[in-house]
């Protein structure tokens, strides 16, 4: 999934893209609200986590606008003031959910998790013939056995599996496990396509290449 993670503190910002980029999202990270503003705008996110108390434009503003352009992209605010004024005014401002800092990592985890299954209309689980992937645990298994997969594997996967039988673009796959800064090149892609079609081949399951467009997942006799 990708998410836009929205914090000026800049060691908090470190450690929270750490624990989202290692849960297998692909994190995009900006320190204000100006910028969270034209990221909104011109990308596409699963999940904004977004501080309230920001330069040049505060979290509360940002919301109301997403909410005004109707973006309906789920939002996970995070505050430092747990005054009950101040989480009224987010939930009223469109928020999803709130966590006051300090807050475990576990408990993000779990509410980003919680938000984005949300978002998926209450979506547990994808099945694609033997394979069968748990978006809440991000565990994918085959027949019922585990299948080992990295925490980037996993999230190419869940992208081909929401569409399977259709084509995912590359750049589409690059976004779900790429950063703001780095890029990821398209060798990156292949390098990690390659490895999941080595992992699924026991199982049936083939990833066909759509050559200058992307990839499908395709398993011969399921739709
Ligand atoms: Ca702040």
């Amino acid at each position: 999934m990708r998410v836009l993670l929205v914090e000026d503190d800049e060691a908090l910002r470190d450690t929270l893209s750490q624990a989202l980029r290692q849960a297998g999202h692909g994190v995009d990270q900006v320190a204000d609200g100006r910028a969270a503003d034209n990221a909104l705008v011109t990308g596409t996110y699963d999940l904004a986590v977004l501080d309230l108390g920001l330069p040049h434009v505060d979290g509360i503003e940002v919301l109301r606008r997403m909410r005004e352009r109707q973006d309906r992209t789920p939002v996970l605010v995070l505050s430092a003031r747990d005054g009950i004024d101040e989480r009224v005014l987010g939930l009223r401002a469109g928020a999803d959910d709130y966590l006051t800092k300090p807050f475990a990592l576990r408990e993000l985890e779990a509410r980003v998790d919680a938000l984005i299954r949300r978002a998926a209309g209450g979506l547990a689980r994808l099945v694609h013939g033997p394979l069968e992937v748990d978006l809440a645990e991000r565990t994918a298994t085959v027949d019922g056995k585990p299948l080992d997969l990295t925490a980037r594997e996993m999230a190419i996967l869940e992208a081909l599996m929401k569409r399977a039988g259709q084509v995912v673009i590359k750049t589409r796959l690059a976004q779900q496990i790429g950063d703001w800064a780095s890029e990821v090149g398209s060798n990156t892609i292949e390098v990690y396509i390659h490895r999941l079609r080595k992992k699924l081949k026991p199982c049936g399951v083939g990833i066909r290449t759509i050559h200058g467009l992307g990839y499908l997942l395709e398993t011969p006799g399921v739709d």
